[in-house]
């Protein structure tokens, strides 16, 4: 059985004094099990939630460089996360996709090279509405996952979120029917493209405008495997959406 994953991805959020306050209410709250929750803050607070933070949760970077580090201004590398323990990185996220250009080859090289010095990857793909709206939304993850695919042979420390991008952060949610039918068809494609182990083990998890009133019937879909939550991570109904398996 794959086990239930949620994501806190913070973005580009928070203050010192709001980040303990997160992470006290965090350490107080009853969960359904270990190694179930996975929080993103920004760089910057990266050190001082693994300090506070519970040893049941861990942490992921948002972003990392593609390659070793070295002079690029600006960038943190993958060994720098790795030296400061920082378990997770979330690479491919769609705002970074659409605001800074990612490409499917470059989020792939990010994801190999992560992976490589053995971190753990959230790797984000999803579809834009005028996508769905022309009914190509497999044919983007699939792209989007097919970039992967071609640069990775081992798939156990990846977890891939389905995040369409109409559903970010709009309050618009993907019905569970509509989470369901692109998980599936996703995972067909993997059975058919990768192998049917890793079509059977890896979590696909959900993102875009989850909340505390509509992650248990989400999370009642047999593909959806978790989450990855934006503005409800920051909020104390995060509670909620990490015991919404239970
Ligand atoms: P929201 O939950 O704010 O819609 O954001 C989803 C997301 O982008 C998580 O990575």
């Amino acid at each position: 059985a794959r086990k239930f994953f949620v994501g806190g991805n913070w973005k580009c959020n928070g203050t010192s004094d709001e980040v303990k306050k997160i992470i006290t209410t965090l350490n107080e709250a009853q969960v359904p099990g270990e190694d179930v929750v996975v929080l993103s803050p920004p760089f910057v607070f990266l050190a001082v939630v693994k300090g506070l933070l519970r040893p049941d949760f861990h942490v992921a970077a948002q972003n990392c460089w593609v390659r070793k580090g070295g002079a690029f201004t600006g960038e943190v590398s993958a060994e720098m996360l790795v030296n400061l323990g920082i378990p997770w990185v979330i690479l491919g996220h769609s705002e970074r996709r659409q605001l800074l250009n990612e490409s499917n080859e470059f989020v792939a090289d990010k994801v190999a090279y992560a992976l490589s010095q053995g971190l753990k990857v959230i790797a984000c793909i999803g579809e834009t509405l005028e996508q769905r709206e022309a009914g190509i939304t497999l044919n983007v993850v699939a792209e989007q996952t097919k970039a992967i695919a071609a640069k990775i042979s081992n798939w156990d420390n990846v977890v891939l979120a389905y995040e369409p991008v109409w559903a970010i952060g709009t309050g618009k949610v993907a019905t569970p029917a509509q989470a369901q039918e692109v998980h599936a068809d996703l995972r067909k494609w993997i059975h058919e493209h990768v192998s049917a182990d890793v079509a059977a083990s890896v979590r696909i998890i959900y993102g875009g405008s989850v909340n505390g009133g509509n992650s248990k019937e989400l999370a009642g879909q047999p593909d959806l495997d978790g989450f990855l939550v934006g503005g409800a991570s920051l909020k104390p109904e995060f509670i909620d959406i990490i015991n919404s398996a239970t």
